[in-house]
């Protein structure tokens, strides 16, 4: 039950406090009280009383142990109330404040009346109070206890006591006194009187407590502490003067005093379930704002663990997604690397195998051909040398023509050899390039039909040429290539055929403006290849052993063939069956000439390898060179006169008629390019051509500088060397 200290709690020590927090504190939780903010005010003053009790400050430490009696006092806490005020006047005691000491003892007294048990205690700390209050003259202080006491009194219907007590208050009470004292004294005297007989005296007790009370009211409007005081006061006063009425046999005023005393109780209800639904309503917000604060500690507690769980897991799995990439990085950089070195070391591992193949190859190959070479050359030269000694020995006529065309065969077979092993020899190191002139395919044929004549009587074989009538004769590429592809194999058709027939078949496979694709096909009805074989006979050196070894050859020709078919960016094809015959051929695309007299125009080249009756002078002081030079251009028809200085050759050009002149640079006391220069102070016209060792690059310009017109290298290639004595030939014919 809530019940009001009317107007006891608000005295403030007369002395001044030394802590400002303390004082500070004091007054937060006295206005805290006002608004019945009672959890909050205590929780101030706990912080107070620390603050005193730190400070050793037993007067403030007092005043809040009184403040707090107060406050568990109003909520019907009279345990604790009892305990705070003891504590109070203790420490008043200690810190010598009878100021204090007076307010506790009246506050324990009002405690204690709480209690049956306690209430000879209660009047003897009122006594207390009122004589420790007198003796400091406190009129103020001295009044509380009284009143007090008489009240208690009254209730107990002990009048002659309780106006004991009132009597003494009445004297201190002056109209300047508290209200509330006022007011207290005149209902308590009122009761007094009524209850002695008294009536009028009760009358002018109660009406003065009335009109004091409701003036008060009337002042304090606001101040629902007070108005429910002297409500209460109020009611209580007009329950008396109706209880007076009723003495007195008016029981019509009684009756209306009776209401009266009514009103100002519902009033003083009214105000009191305001004050209480305002205490319930702050309670409520205590209560619920130390919910929310709990609940919402658990929920951040909650959340923060939720959170800390939340922010664990995400690292854990940052972590492990880290560890896991990391892991997956380092072991697909690991199989990458792996796989590069494994491909690496298989790649290495093949170039390796292949080198070792062809250096093993290569090794073979190269033993193999030395050993080849060396033995092919040492045939015929075992004879040149044997026949010579012979020769010289046997000076019989009729034997020296024999011997003599033995020499010439084993000459002949040396050079042969030797062009074949040079010309294999400058494919194999890509310095063979092929050229592109312009040639006539019929006359060509026919010009190497013609040359192999003597080769095709021998063996009493028929030639048969077929050119595709679609087929424009005039085509451009290097036919002196081509006329080697074809002697290779015509040759060989007639050396393995004997009394049969040789056909060489020219088709058009393809053809359009520009160009056109044919098949050249060299078919005979000889010997044949065996299958096994077949694979084998382009290799170097590759001779199918026959029983009677009468065929002539290095072995090397096939060879040669596939390559230059090679270089033309094509493929020899052979088909044979041993005792039926063999079968070759092979297809390349050739540039279409324009037509054959616009070609003479703008190449000036109309000579092919048909046409070759001219006259050479060849100029070198070496003699084997000029012999072997000799034989070579007398093998394709040319004639040939030989000069061993550069003054022979000058004397020789100044006199005869030539078409060309092979010149040497190295010659001694006139070299080539000296000469040069003297012959063409009178004869510009004459192709000269360079014949030398040197390096191509390093004489091309010095030899173009004395007018040469073109440069052989030695070791040369007999089909380069030829093509370059027509080429030079034709530009001048045409001029
Ligand atoms: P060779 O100088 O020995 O003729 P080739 O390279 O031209 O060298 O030929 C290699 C071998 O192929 C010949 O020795 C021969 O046994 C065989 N051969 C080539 N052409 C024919 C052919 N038309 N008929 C039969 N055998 C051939």
């Amino acid at each position: 039950m809530l019940l009001f200290v009317c107007a006891e709690h608000n005295l403030r020590a007369q002395g001044e406090l030394t802590s400002d927090d303390v004082q500070n504190s004091i007054a937060d939780a006295e206005q805290l009280l006002k608004e019945y903010k009672y959890e909050q005010a205590l929780e101030v003053l706990k912080y107070a009383r620390q603050a005193a009790q730190y400070n050793n400050d037993d007067k403030n430490h007092s005043y809040i142990s009184n403040l707090r009696g107060q406050i568990y006092e109003m909520n019907d806490e009279i345990e604790k109330a009892i305990s705070n005020y003891s504590t109070a006047k203790i420490l008043a005691i200690t810190s010598k404040n009878r100021v204090l000491e007076i307010d506790a003892l009246n506050n324990l007294g009002r405690a204690k009346l709480k209690k049956p048990n306690l209430i000879n205690e209660a009047i003897e700390d009122f006594n207390q109070s009122y004589q420790f209050a007198a003796v400091l003259k406190d009129t103020t202080r001295m009044v509380k206890p009284l009143l007090n006491l008489g009240k208690h009194y009254i209730a107990n219907k002990k009048y002659k006591l309780a106006y004991q007590k009132l009597s003494p208050a009445q004297k201190l009470i002056s109209p300047k006194s508290d209200a509330t004292d006022r007011v207290k004294l005149n209902l308590l005297l009122g009761k007094y009187y009524l209850n002695t007989d008294q009536l009028d005296l009760a009358n002018q007790s109660l009406d003065s407590a009335v009109s004091v009370a409701k003036k008060e009211i009337r002042n304090h409007q606001n101040n629902k502490d007070l108005t429910f005081c002297f409500n209460l006061d109020l009611a209580d006063a007009y329950r008396a003067k109706s209880n007076l009425s009723y003495a007195r046999g008016n029981f019509k005023k009684a009756y209306k005093l009776l209401d009266q005393h009514t009103k100002y109780y519902n009033d003083a209800q009214r105000i009191k379930k305001d004050v209480d639904l305002q205490k319930a309503s702050i309670k409520f917000d205590v209560d619920e704002y130390k919910k929310q604060a709990q609940k919402m500690e658990e929920d951040l507690d909650e959340k923060e663990n939720e959170e800390i769980k939340w922010r664990i897991s995400i690292i854990l799995g940052i972590v492990i997604i880290l560890i896991s990439l990391a892991f997956l990085i380092s072991s697909y950089k690991n199989n990458l690397q792996k796989k590069k070195l494994n491909q690496d070391l298989i790649e290495k591992n093949k170039e390796l195998r292949t080198a070792k193949e062809t250096a093993e190859q290569v090794s073979t190959l190269k033993s193999q051909f030395i050993s080849t070479v060396s033995h092919e050359l040492r045939t015929p030269l075992y004879g040149v040398i044997g026949l010579t000694s012979l020769l010289m020995e046997n000076p019989d006529a009729k034997k020296k023509n024999e011997y003599l065309e033995s020499l010439k065969f084993s000459g002949d077979y040396l050079l042969a050899l030797i062009n074949d092993v040079l010309q294999l020899s400058k494919i194999e190191t890509n310095e063979v390039k092929l050229e592109k002139v312009s040639f006539d395919l019929k006359i060509l044929i026919e010009g190497i039909t013609n040359s192999l004549r003597t080769k095709q009587k021998s063996n009493n074989n028929k030639v048969h040429i077929n050119l595709d009538e679609s087929i424009d004769s005039t085509l451009i590429g290097d036919s002196v290539r081509l006329s080697q592809i074809l002697i290779n194999l015509m040759g060989n058709a007639l050396k393995f055929t004997k009394d049969g027939n040789i056909w060489v078949n020219v088709k058009c496979l393809e053809d359009d403006k520009k160009s056109c694709k044919l098949r050249f096909v060299v078919k005979d009805d000889g010997i044949g290849i065996p299958k096994s074989k077949q694979k084998d006979i382009f290799d170097n050196f590759a001779q199918v052993k026959n029983q009677n070894q009468e065929y002539e050859g290095t072995g090397l020709g096939l060879a040669i063939v596939r390559k230059l078919i090679h270089l033309h960016e094509s493929e020899i094809f052979i088909e044979s069956e041993e005792g039926k015959g063999s079968e070759f051929y092979f297809d390349i695309t050739y540039e279409k000439a324009l037509k054959e007299k616009e070609v003479l125009l703008t190449t000036g080249e109309n000579l092919s390898i048909g046409t070759t009756n001219f006259n050479l002078l060849v100029v070198d002081d070496n003699k084997i060179n000029q012999i072997v030079t000799q034989n070579i251009l007398k093998k394709k028809g040319y004639s040939c006169d030989i000069a061993g200085n550069g003054a022979d050759a000058i004397e020789k050009i100044k006199v005869n008629d030539y078409d060309l002149v092979l010149m040497d640079i190295n010659m001694p006391e006139l070299n080539g390019l000296e000469a040069t220069k003297i012959i063409r102070t009178f004869n510009s016209q004459l192709p000269i051509i360079a014949l030398t060792a040197v390096e191509e690059n390093e004489i091309r310009v010095q030899a173009t500088a004395v007018g040469m017109n073109d440069v052989i290298i030695k070791p040369y290639d007999t089909q380069q060397f030829f093509q370059t004595i027509i080429r030079n030939i034709s530009k001048i014919k045409t001029i």
